[in-house]
């Protein structure tokens, strides 16, 4: 009999991926998605816990579940995620309608513990091991993930897939919960990679961006040969189909000159590179425990500009962090400045239960002074990023397109093949322009006239300047 799926993902793209995951095993138990929460049998939340601000949300849409759940107390409401694992137990107390809670690393439970919420035992609770309940090996096997299982339809789109190189993180910054909702860091095995990247590339994708927190600190031990970021990118590089390759998150100090060599001398990697700073400040760095200096990431932008041609670089960025003065403030807006990354994400801080941060350093910097210096370096990123996408008008660009644009969804008419698309550039800058809906999935030579801060607009290079495009170098 089918089953009804409500999914519910905010947060990262190690979520996505996870949510794509479950619903792949939930498919096979004869499972259909659905978007109301009406019609559906059961009800999951992927969550995150990076910032307050999200569980509150996640928190507050439990809450909505109440009367849901009054009238049909068989519809089965689970949280999984990283504040399954970091709340546990007290998601039942809090929200009392939830009947089953899933760290990361038991995802693949989700199916049987399905069942016994069926079959009338309440309150399922499966989670990872804390940092220090178990051997090293016993505390990474409850975060280990099931990726190989997935399912192609909860993709972005169908040429466009996430693949997991690294689970968890060792970094422990000091404001970071990652480190325990995640476990410890570990490299998935090379072979696993290669096999899932080839099943990904014979459904038809395209795109692949390698995840990990820390993703160029990949590393696979095998007896005395060690697998790094830049031996994985060689290796991928050869799959027939697959045209393009990305990576995030970076860490600036493992930003290694053979690294950014396999970027540049392999032309299906795309010269993007997203490498948090955090601050521009080294004190504030210090604080957060980045194990990086200003110095550090000013030679790991040299390094960059020297070894990667038409390279861009994005950041993110926590303002208010414990003890953050204005001057402190002044050197990241001073450093934004300097590096000109293609976009940040910029966040307020957001003080986190169980991390070092929360236990040792005061949260004292007033709610409005986080959100002015928001404001302030958010204003000062777009002046930039519209002032470096003014350097694209009337260049022609390789774009990778995705679909239909958001304007083009909301006034959607579905007989009509011509509306406006988006795309990305190999160096992942966001185009707009006029096509068909069927070139969805292709690379199109797109000439661009006009440019904000966050988007490219552009017009597609029709067949009458083929011979124009065959003679022009190409960009990125
Ligand atoms: N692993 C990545 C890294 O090391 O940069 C990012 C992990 S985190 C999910 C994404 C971003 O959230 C971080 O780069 C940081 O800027 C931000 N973030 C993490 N913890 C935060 C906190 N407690 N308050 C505000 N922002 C936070
Ligand atoms: Fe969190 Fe730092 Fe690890 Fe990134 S490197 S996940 S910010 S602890």
């Amino acid at each position: 009999m089918t089953k009804r799926l409500y999914i519910e993902t905010v947060g990262c793209q190690m979520n996505v991926l996870d949510s794509e995951m479950v619903v792949a095993s939930l498919r096979k138990l004869g499972y259909e998605l659905t978007m109301d929460q009406e019609q559906a049998d059961t009800l999951l939340f992927n969550t995150c816990s990076v910032r307050e601000h999200a569980e509150e949300k996640t928190y507050s849409q439990l809450g909505q579940l109440k009367r849901l759940k009054k009238q049909h107390p068989e519809k089965v409401v689970g949280v999984m995620g990283c504040m399954a694992q970091k709340d546990q137990q007290s998601i039942f107390a809090r929200a009392p309608y939830v009947d089953l809670v899933v760290g990361p690393g038991q995802l693949q439970q989700i199916p049987e513990l399905i069942q016994r919420v069926e079959d009338g035992e309440r309150n399922q609770l499966a989670v990872g091991l804390g940092r220090k309940d178990g051997s090293l090996a016993e505390i990474k096997r409850s975060h280990e993930t099931f990726d190989p299982l997935r399912d192609p339809s909860m993709r972005p789109t169908p040429f466009q897939a996430y693949l997991r190189i690294q689970i968890g993180c060792d970094k422990f910054c000091t404001y970071c919960v990652v480190p325990s909702t995640r476990g410890p860091e570990q490299g998935r095995p090379p072979q696993q990679i290669y096999d899932e990247a080839r099943i990904l590339a014979e459904q038809g994708c395209k795109e692949i961006t390698l995840l990990g927190q820390t993703v160029n600190s990949y590393k696979f031990v095998d007896g005395d040969t060690t697998t790094r970021l830049a031996d994985l990118l060689h290796g991928l590089h050869k799959i027939d189909g697959l045209e393009r390759l990305k990576f995030v998150t970076n860490y600036p100090k493992d930003m290694t000159y053979d690294l950014l060599q396999a970027v540049r001398d392999l032309p299906k990697v795309s010269p993007y590179l997203h490498v948090p700073l955090q601050s521009g400040s080294d004190r504030v760095l210090e604080r957060m425990k980045r194990g990086y200096t200003v110095a550090d990431y000013r030679a790991m932008m040299a390094r960059i500009r020297e070894t990667v041609p038409g390279y861009a670089v994005s950041s993110d960025f926590i303002v208010g962090f414990c003890g953050e003065t204005e001057d402190d403030f002044q050197q990241t807006v001073d450093l934004v400045k300097e590096c000109r990354f293609k976009n940040s994400f910029i966040f307020k801080y957001s003080e986190r239960p169980g991390t070092k941060g929360a236990e040792r350093l005061k949260d004292d910097v007033p709610l409005e002074v986080k959100q002015r210096r928001n404001n302030e370096l958010l204003a000062i990123q777009s002046a930039i990023s519209e002032e470096d996408n003014q350097a694209f008008l009337g260049r022609t660009v390789d774009v990778l397109v995705e679909g239909p644009s958001k304007r083009a969804i909301k006034k959607s008419n579905q007989d009509d093949p011509v509306l406006q698309l988006t795309g990305r550039t190999h160096c992942d800058r966001i185009v707009v322009f006029e096509g068909n809906r069927r070139q969805a999935g292709e690379i199109l030579p797109v000439t661009i006239y006009d440019a904000t801060a966050h988007t490219l607009f552009g017009s597609v290079v029709t067949q009458a300047f083929t011979l124009q495009i065959a003679a022009r170098k190409p960009e990125l």
